[in-house]
């Protein structure tokens, strides 16, 4: 049964889901009555027709409810005048008339309860609807059987009343529950629809789920791009916000990447197609999104069991409730206060608060283009005590810049790019990009190539074996490094930059040093997880001198500087063996280890590529603020779903106490059981404005 997601909100199914027909004999899964009702009245997903029929239906059986509301408010004053028989034949006629416009009631608004509780694929769906429904009933046959022998026991309004708040508390919850969780729709209506593809020199609209790898499509401004594919013709500022969070549109032109579900602003675009449909970041990110959600957190799955047994322990307490009532005051009373106990009991704030607050917590972080890959992981974050960062890529700039290049000859410089072409590094992409911009660029072969992390790497090329790495490295083949050479290395450290040297087996041929800078961003991200009272520290392969500049400039005290992976996993370990919740946070390609490592792994600048990566939360753009953003929605998304707790476990302590003393009518009992699903449910969406 696990897995399951409810037809109408999407959000997955904790314990028995509901089957019903949804129209041409297809039946879904719903997480509850109230998103069938949704399902019927709003017709989202279902016909219109079926809408209007409902909320008739509806409409009407308040109104009904209401006369017998009223009526019944005559009863009891009629109890005053017991002598006067013309006053009692009017009683009399008033009784029947509250007969009459009860039973509508009775089969408008209960029968669909009752429905719930016997569904055809699963005989008796035992739940909560099932023991309204009894309630309900019990209290109308109650009261047919003292109007026909002239008893005074009548309770038509009570089980009027109660069907009506009990529909409306459903619909309540669950319309919220569907505003607040909408994230999802958004992400599918984002999935585009159509494709203009251009076919013989004529533009032809098909399916974009048909368009095939390698087919040109046509897209005009203010359009949707209709697939993942490269421009090859024209350029226009792309709104790609809903997949990085960005707002501001991005410039794209001739051989850049686009992808399906964003918007062309402003230019012609003729797009070559470079990936089946099923491969498209937008359609990924909804198969994300889905495993996403159906994680579950430690704490829903406290407040799951607790719900599991919430219902025999609170039917065992109204059957209690019944019998001393029924020895104490006879059958009336007892069947009147067993009902309140069942109606204030129902577990429906409990059990919805904490998966609502994390549900909703993870489509906003989405939203920001930070991706928590499971509730149980935004759970963990609010724990976090100390954030460590990786140094190249994290807190520097991921681009750096090449400042001087010292090689024997050019031939040099264009293997080391070969090389350098097979790692993902940040120093790698920088020197690529460098050397295609001075035609230094080179296709040549590379084989064996292999990686040192903390190091570098080594390959070869053109038969030639070709390190480049750090001073480490250097040492670690064992050769010595000529005085020019050392001589510019001492000129990188003492300016800060990244010195990379360029060797074979038998002699140092190069150095390439690298000039890097600090996030803009990053002095105000260190100062707002500062605020959160964290740890922070800097765990770097680079020189201690590097470490010195981003004390002094950041204010970071613990910076721990030449380290290589494994010392930045013991660090870690420390920390942990300290009894804290660690953050790592890194580029997630040549740090994954120490990501792995902790408690709760942060990669960088994944840009599209959130699927793969093995770190527990992807930020999409390279953005430090996101790095305290999340944790405050962490905090926040924790301490919501602990009042959403507490609020409802009181309200149901303090209500059963009412209910089994006999003090609560079965009518407050229905509106207390709606008005603290409303409470958990407005507490949660204060998730949205963090
Ligand atoms: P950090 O991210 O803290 O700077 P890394 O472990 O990523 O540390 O890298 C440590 C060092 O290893 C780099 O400063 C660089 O000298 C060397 N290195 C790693 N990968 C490469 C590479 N692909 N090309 C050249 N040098 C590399
Ligand atoms: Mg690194």
């Amino acid at each position: 049964m696990a897995n399951k997601e409810c037809y109408q909100c999407g959000i997955p199914i904790t314990g028995k889901s509901l089957k019903f027909d949804i129209g041409n004999g297809k039946v879904e899964d719903f997480c509850c009555f109230g998103c069938y009702l949704i399902n019927k009245t709003t017709g989202l997903r279902g016909e219109e027709g079926n809408a209007v029929a409902f909320l008739g239906k509806f409409g009407f059986g308040y109104f009904l409810a209401m006369l017998v509301f009223m009526l019944s408010t005559y009863l009891y004053g009629a109890h005053m005048t017991p002598d006067d028989p013309q006053a009692k034949a009017f009683t009399n006629i008033i009784k029947y008339i509250i007969l009459i416009l009860a039973t509508p009631v009775m089969i408008l608004l209960g029968i669909p309860i009752l429905k719930n509780s016997f569904s055809r694929h699963n005989w008796l769906n035992f739940n909560t609807d099932t023991l309204i429904a009894i309630g309900a009933f019990s209290a109308y046959f109650l009261s047919v059987y003292s109007v026909l022998t002239g008893k005074s026991a009548i309770y038509f309004e009570t089980a009027t009343m109660i069907l009506v708040l009990v529909t409306f508390g459903r619909y309540l919850e669950t319309s919220s529950r569907v505003k607040a969780s909408n994230f999802m729709k958004e992400l599918l209506k984002l999935v585009p629809q159509k494709a203009r593809v251009l076919i013989d020199g004529k533009e032809i609209e098909v399916l974009a789920e048909t368009v095939n790898v390698g087919d040109i499509v046509v897209v005009k401004p203010g359009e949707k791009i209709p697939a993942d594919g490269v421009i090859i013709e024209g350029k226009a500022h792309i709104d790609e916000s809903m997949l990085t969070g960005e707002i501001k549109p991005v410039l794209k032109k001739e051989g850049n990447q686009v992808y399906a579900g964003t918007i062309n602003t402003d230019g012609s675009l003729k797009i070559e197609v470079a990936k089946p449909s099923k491969e498209w970041t937008v359609n990924r990110f909804i198969e994300l999104m889905k495993e996403i959600r159906n994680s579950k957190a430690p704490i829903t799955r406290i407040t799951d069991t607790v719900s599991a047994y919430f219902l025999p322990v609170m039917l065992s307490l109204s059957a209690g409730a019944f019998a001393y009532w029924y020895v104490e005051e006879g059958f009336e009373k007892a069947l009147i206060t067993s009902m309140s106990v069942l109606l204030i009991s129902c577990p429906c704030a409990f059990s919805i608060g904490a998966p609502l607050a994390l549900w909703i917590g993870l489509s906003e972080a989405f939203r920001e283009g930070i991706i928590i890959k499971g509730a149980d992981i935004l759970e963990k974050l609010s724990s976090v005590k100390t954030v460590f960062f990786d140094k190249t890529g994290t807190i520097t700039e991921r681009f750096l810049q090449v400042h001087k290049i010292k090689a024997k000859d050019e031939e040099v410089i264009k293997k080391a790019c070969a090389l350098e072409k097979h790692s993902e590094h940040p120093l790698a992409v920088s020197f690529e990009n460098y050397c295609r911009m001075k035609n230094l660029d080179c296709d040549c072969k590379v084989e064996d190539f292999k990686v040192y992390f903390g190091y570098g790497i080594e390959g070869v090329v053109d038969c030639e074996r070709i390190y480049l790495g750090n001073k480490k490295l250097v040492e670690k083949i064992g050769l010595e490094i000529p005085k020019e050479i050392e001589k510019l290395e001492k000129e990188a450290e003492n300016s800060a930059e990244i010195p990379v040297f360029i060797f074979n087996d038998n002699e140092v041929l190069g150095i390439i040093t690298f000039a890097q800078k600090i996030k803009d961003e990053a002095p105000i991200a260190i100062k707002a997880l500062r605020k959160l009272k964290l740890k922070i520290g800097v765990l770097t392969g680079d020189t201690p001198y590097f470490a010195k500049i981003l004390r002094k400039k950041l204010g970071i005290e613990h910076i721990k500087a030449g380290l290589l992976p494994e010392d930045k996993i013991k660090e870690i370990e420390k920390e942990k063996k300290e009894g804290k919740v660690v953050a790592m946070v890194g580029d997630g390609i040549n740090d994954a280890p120490a990501l792995s490592k902790a408690d709760i792994g942060i990669a960088m600048g994944c840009g599209t590529d959130i699927t793969k990566e093995s770190a527990d939360v992807s930020l999409v753009s390279d953005d430090l603020r996101k790095v305290p953003l999340v944790l405050l929605l962490a905090k926040k998304v924790k301490r919501i779903i602990y009042t959403n707790i507490f609020w409802a476990f009181i309200y149901n302590i303090i209500g059963i106490g009412f209910a089994l003393t006999g003090n609560l009518s079965p009518i407050l009992a229905a509106l207390a059981m709606v008005l603290s699903s409303a409470f958990v449910i407005g507490n949660s969406i204060r998730v949205k404005n963090w």
